[in-house]
């Protein structure tokens, strides 16, 4: 009976524990409370910005905060026709270009994304980068920051809760926090993603930049370009988003699902276009 109610009491904290990942509906291990993981992803990308240089007023900043707040739109826009706004509680979306040599960029969970201006020659241009920001940004909404975090905790300091990591060693969770949201270099780890959860911030990438108006055809040339700088320095943007040799093909495949949302937006724009033409004649 005694049994019975440990088993069952470990059944119900694994069921708790455990929740699915917003699209996918993958199970994912998420043992932080959403709005103990925002806090601490504010003020870590607080911190990131404070000891970097952020780059203002540039045609390269403008264009990294009007493709940043486009692919904001076009997701608002899925989890609305979805029903499912919920996901999107307590973001506080930010879009900035940090001046910095490295190949890089990521959204931490609450939206507050950086992009290194070392990655821009590699985007070539705003669809290049809407490759960019629709994968990180992925991330940040499949809460792929929360599952590492969690991870991370698990591992490092034997599934201690945040609170209490925090206030026993405070500095040790704050380095964890840049390793699980992708910014390692600051603490010199780099984590990568799984392969699941790069599959599917592909997918989810992919779409996002489709319904902000950009092309997704244009990842394979953006992925393409990335692999070749690789090599024996190899970019963080690399070694943290691992590319298989299956990743091509898979990204090709989901480009069609993809389009179907692209077409879609061209089709809204065109009649956007024609009422804008009839309301001037
Ligand atoms: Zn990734």
């Amino acid at each position: 009976m005694k049994a019975a109610v440990i088993l069952s009491s470990i059944g119900l904290f694994l069921f708790i524990q455990c929740s699915p990942v917003p699209v996918s509906g993958r199970r994912q291990l998420n043992l932080i409370p959403q709005s103990q993981l925002l806090a601490l992803s504010f003020q870590s990308y607080q911190q990131f910005l404070d000891e970097n240089q952020i780059v203002r007023g540039t045609e390269e900043a403008k264009m990294v905060a009007t493709v940043g707040k486009r692919i904001q739109h076009a997701v608002e826009q899925y989890f609305r026709a979805e029903n499912k706004l919920e996901v999107l509680e307590g973001f506080r979306w930010e879009f900035n270009l940090v001046k910095d040599s490295s190949v890089n960029a990521f959204a931490m969970p609450g939206g507050k994304t950086a992009v290194l201006t070392g990655i821009l020659p590699v985007c070539e241009n705003a669809t290049g980068l809407a490759v960019v920001l629709g994968h990180e940004i992925a991330h940040a909404v499949a809460r792929h920051g929360n599952e590492r975090m969690s991870q991370l905790l698990l591992v490092q300091l034997g599934g201690m809760a945040l609170s209490e990591a925090l206030s026993e060693q405070p500095q040790l969770t704050q380095q964890l926090a840049l390793i699980a949201f992708g910014v390692g270099t600051q603490v010199g780890v780099l984590l990568p993603y799984s392969r699941i959860q790069e599959s599917e911030a592909d997918r989810l990438g992919l779409i996002f930049m489709a319904m902000a108006g950009y092309d997704p055809n244009e990842a394979v040339g953006f992925w393409h370009r990335m692999e070749k700088l690789g090599g024996p320095s190899v970019p963080e943007f690399l070694s943290t988003h691992p590319s298989t040799e299956n990743r091509m093909r898979d990204i090709r495949r989901l480009i069609p699902e993809a389009m179907k949302y692209y077409q879609k937006q061209s089709l809204k724009f065109k009649s956007a276009k024609w009422y804008a033409l009839q309301s001037c004649l």
